[in-house]
């Protein structure tokens, strides 16, 4: 089975609802991604996952690249088999890990070198080795290497990031071509990535150099790293405003709760982001009243569950108070039931979404979600 998409209804916000195919599965758009780094969502399994109703995740091409390394998980049968998840995957370029983890690094026309976080070893990373690594992977859609750049930045440094980003696109786009004439269909998407900061005619003109390479699917990168949410909304807008109607849109690394539906409302289709993960191995609950800290002393004799209206399986049947004691205690516990419930969280805003986008009032869910996180936790 290849891949298409399909958009099936359209909200008068300008919301999309439609359905992905990939060899591995169906994905309901819009939908997010959990970030699975190491090919694992931390402190959840994939039944843990499969349970949730997760249809996609995202792996890091950087992280597999290094460790245990592309050409082993090709052996072991592609990404999908080596971590037995039988669903669909996105894999990132690795540059956004190159540009912020790695210790820099040198960048050229060709590419980037870096030393590695893990051994020091010396690596070039470069547009076609990045498709070359996401196709050993088998992921079903790869991104091309883009330059990530510092924020804010100013125009003359975002302008040379867009010129290279460009560049780097071309050649990711070629090598991936020359390879699919080599070997047929290739099974998996490549997706390009506008770039431009906070220059509207930047983003602008990112978006046009980016189509004339026909990707199936555009990403919104560079976003989402400390601008104020107006601004990632506003450069947003104007990447999509351009962007073909039968082609995925991507917003990459976004967002809070509350946030998602203002993305969706401006056509996006697709997200990503560590804050659900991550703030859950914080002690940072998200329900529908808002956020919980549930390591506060207010719920230490708390028998309610994280959230009342909660239907996930950590809500069912545990409490704020023994939730809190795990987290005061160091249990590893604590990190697996709170990332399964900020998970499923997430994953049911994505389907309470797609249901108001199908009933054409995604606005009213939009300004709800704002009035209960701007109220504060419970
Ligand atoms: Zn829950």
């Amino acid at each position: 089975m290849s891949l298409s998409f399909v958009v099936s209804k359209s909200d008068p916000t300008g919301a999309r609802r439609g359905r992905l195919t990939t060899p591995h599965g169906t994905v309901e758009t819009p939908f997010f991604m959990p970030v699975g780094t190491q090919a694992s969502v931390k402190a959840l399994t994939q039944e843990a996952l499969e349970d949730l109703g997760a249809e996609i995740i995202l792996a890091n091409t950087y992280h597999l690249y290094l460790r245990p390394g592309h050409e082993t998980v090709r052996k072991l049968g592609g990404l999908h088999q080596f971590m037995s998840w039988p669903h669909a995957i996105l894999t990132d370029s690795g540059g956004f890990q190159v540009f912020s983890l790695s210790e820099l690094r040198k960048i050229t026309d060709e590419g980037v070198c870096f030393r590695s976080h893990l051994d020091g070893a010396e690596h070039l990373l470069t547009p076609e080795k990045a498709a070359e690594i996401q196709l050993a992977l088998g992921s079903d859609i790869a991104m091309v290497l883009d330059e990530c750049i510092e924020t804010p930045a100013p125009r003359d440094r975002a302008e040379a990031a867009l010129k290279r980003t460009s560049e780097w696109a071309k050649r990711a786009r070629n090598y991936f071509h020359e390879c699919a004439q080599r070997n047929g269909d290739l099974q998996q998407w490549q997706f390009g990535i506008v770039q431009g900061a906070t220059f509207t005619d930047l983003r602008r003109e990112s978006a046009r150099q980016l189509l004339e390479l026909d990707f199936p699917g555009y990403a919104v990168g560079g976003l989402a790293v400390g601008e104020p949410h107006e601004i990632t909304c506003e450069m947003t807008a104007e990447v999509a405003a351009l962007l073909p109607r039968d082609r995925l849109r991507y917003l990459m690394g976004v967002g809070r709760p509350e946030q998602i539906a203002d993305y969706v409302a401006l056509g996006i289709d697709m997200m990503d982001c560590v804050l659900p993960t991550r703030a859950a191995r914080h002690a940072c609950l998200y329900t529908s009243e808002g956020r919980v800290l549930i390591k506060n002393a207010r719920y230490a004799q708390d028998q309610r569950p994280i959230d009342p209206k909660c239907t996930c399986s950590v809500c069912r049947r545990y409490s704020r108070a023994y939730l809190r004691h795990l987290f005061a205690a160091g249990e590893i516990t604590s990190a697996i039931l709170a990332t399964h419930h900020n998970v499923h969280f997430y994953l049911d805003i994505m389907r309470q979404i797609r249901e108001a986008i199908e009933f054409g009032n995604l606005a009213n869910f939009s300004s709800e979600m704002h009035a209960r996180y701007a109220e504060g936790p419970a």
